[in-house]
Order: C-alpha cells, then sequence, then structure tokens
C-alpha cells in the first residue's frame, strides 16, 4: 500500500512558517499584502477567493478585496491593476480567473507587474520559469514540487510523467520537474497510447480533470503519483483524476484529493506574496 502524502498537514506547516515570517517582516516595517481582483459572481470564483483572504488572515497577510461587477469593462479593471501596479504598500496582485465574456485574461495578466505577479502567470515570469531563474512560480506546479521535496521523493534521473499540459499547471510541472533533473515527458489528449507511456513513470502527475482517469493499469508497481485533479464525482464528491483505491495498492507515494495537491497550491500564494513583499523590500 502506498504512503498517503499528506498535503493538508504540510500546507499546515507552511502556513505557520509562513506566518512567523511574515510577523518578523513585520518587525522590519514590511506589511506583506496582497491585492485580489474578482470580477462578477462565478459560485468557485468567489469560494476561492474566500479561501485566499482566509488563508491571507491566518498567515498575518494583508488581504484586499475588489470585487467587481460582472459588468466591468476592460479600461476599468487595467485602470485598477495600473493603480495597485503603482501602490508600493501592496506587493501581490491576483486577478481571478475565468473572467466574465469580453474580456482578455490575456491581456489582464500582462498588465500585472511582474514583480507583483504571485499566481506567476505573466509572460516574463511564464519565461523566467522556462528559464530556471525565477522569483515566483505558478502555486500549483510549486506545492506539487514541495510535496516531493518534504516526502524526500528524489526526481533527478527519475521518469516523470505529465498528463495534461495547460499553461498553469502541466507545462510549468514538466518544466520545474525538468529544472530538478528529472526525464520529463508530456501527454494531452492528442498523446497515442498513454497507458503504455504512464506506465514507464516513476513520478506521475495527473492534471486532465476527468474522474477516475488513472487507473491501476496505467501505473508502474512502485511509482509516485501525484493527482492534480480536482472534480465532483456522479455522487457530487470532490474527487481527482486518479482511481485512488486502485491505485494506493501498487503506488509508493500517492497524493489523496481533496487533501493533496490543493491546500498546497493554496500554501504556495501565500508564500508568493510572502517573496513578492521581500522582493520589494529588497531583503
Ligand atoms: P485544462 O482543462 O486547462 O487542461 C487539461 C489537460 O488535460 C489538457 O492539456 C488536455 O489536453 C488534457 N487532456 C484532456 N483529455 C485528455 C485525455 N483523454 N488524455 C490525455 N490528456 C487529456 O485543465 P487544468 O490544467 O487547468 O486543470 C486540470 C485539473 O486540475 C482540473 O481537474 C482542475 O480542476 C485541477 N486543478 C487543480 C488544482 C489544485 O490546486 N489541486 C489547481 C488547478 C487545477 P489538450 O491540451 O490536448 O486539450
Amino acid at each position: 500500500m502506498a504512503v498517503i502524502i499528506d498535503g493538508k498537514a504540510l500546507a499546515a506547516r507552511l502556513r505557520q512558517q509562513i506566518k512567523e515570517e511574515v510577523a518578523r517582516l513585520k518587525e522590519q516595517g514590511v506589511h506583506p499584502c496582497l491585492a485580489v481582483i474578482l470580477v462578477g459572481d462565478d459560485p468557485a470564483s468567489c469560494f476561492y477567493v474566500n479561501n485566499k483572504e482566509k488563508d491571507c488572515a491566518e498567515c498575518g497577510i494583508k488581504s484586499i478585496k475588489y470585487a467587481l461587477p460582472a459588468t466591468t469593462s476592460e479600461a476599468e479593471l487595467l485602470g485598477l491593476i495600473a493603480k495597485l501596479n503603482a501602490d508600493p504598500s501592496v506587493h501581490g496582485i491576483l486577478v481571478q480567473l475565468p473572467l466574465p465574456k469580453g474580456l482578455s485574461a490575456a491581456r489582464v495578466i500582462t498588465a500585472i507587474s511582474p514583480d507583483k505577479d504571485v499566481d506567476a502567470f505573466h509572460p516574463e515570469n511564464v519565461g523566467r520559469v522556462m528559464q530556471g531563474k525565477y522569483t515566483f512560480a505558478p502555486c500549483t506546479p510549486a506545492g506539487v514540487m514541495k510535496l516531493l521535496e518534504a516526502y524526500s521523493i528524489p526526481v533527478e534521473g527519475r521518469e516523470c510523467v505529465v498528463v495534461g499540459r495547460s499553461n498553469i499547471v502541466g507545462k510549468p510541472q514538466a518544466m520545474l520537474l525538468l529544472h530538478a533533473n528529472g526525464t520529463v515527458t508530456m501527454c494531452h489528449s492528442k498523446t497515442v497510447n498513454l497507458a503504455e507511456i504512464t506506465r514507464r513513470a516513476d513520478i506521475l502527475v495527473c492534471a486532465v480533470g476527468k474522474v477516475n482517469f488513472i487507473t491501476a493499469d496505467m501505473v508502474k508497481p512502485g511509482a509516485v503519483v501525484i493527482d492534480v485533479g480536482m472534480n465532483v464525482n456522479d455522487e457530487g464528491k470532490l474527487t481527482g483524476d486518479v482511481d485512488f483505491a486502485a491505485v494506493e495498492k501498487i503506488a509508493s507515494y500517492i497524493t489523496p484529493a481533496p487533501g493533496g495537491v490543493g491546500p498546497m497550491t493554496r500554501a504556495m500564494l501565500l508564500d508568493n506574496t510572502l517573496k513578492a513583499a521581500k522582493l520589494a523590500a529588497k531583503i
């Protein structure tokens, strides 16, 4: 039976460390602050933004929420971002995605100062991640790397397979594994013989968004299985991409979903905000 990677516990430890570091920064006169912009009232987005506010409060990070109506024009949104870019008391800026129709996420993200882009979605930060010279890495892949590190799971020289190639998860995940000297294969919906490839993986990361997508026959015995997926199954329960009950019997390590990658994603946003505050204060 696999060791179950406890992302919830690790995220709690990280939040404690961040809280202590925030307190030390405050003693030096630096008060970390995250601005979160929510446009419209998509229930999932509201839920995520509320969690972000809660996490910030727990760690002593100031959060300012801008809840804008769905009718907000792009010019208005860009105006707010310009104001926050210029405000030295704001260290991190996050625009909750997806944006309502008519607003270009690409233009909006590109308007955020790269030094305040705590989601690491700005093209400059994407490029830095690609080069391996970055301050901010996207929260989910960064959280996965922290989980591997915390469980002393080596990446160097190992076969890593990432299923999913989104800009926010799959692609940066592959880059981070590559920088850790893994031998990385990326798979997507056009991959032929997917199971053959996933069965080669020593470390298998799945970010597809389909319930029970990774079945036991797709996993090499002893592999490390990281389930990024966050889906709602037929019973209305939150679940990942991996058939957990079957795969935990053959994997060496496995993340549960929920309770694996999700809490780490949240913790890494706090970590990036802390980094942004230090960057601004030249600490
Ligand atoms: P996207 O929908 O942007 O990307 C999904 C990827 O899966 C695409 O690259 C797609 O390939 C690939 N895919 C779809 N079907 C197949 C298939 N049959 N075989 C192989 N690959 C396939 O999703 P995200 O990356 O944004 O998210 C993925 C999952 O992770 C979702 O469940 C999401 O909710 C979850 N998530 C969880 C987070 C967390 O903190 N735990 C954070 C972010 C996301 P193609 O490119 O060819 O279309």
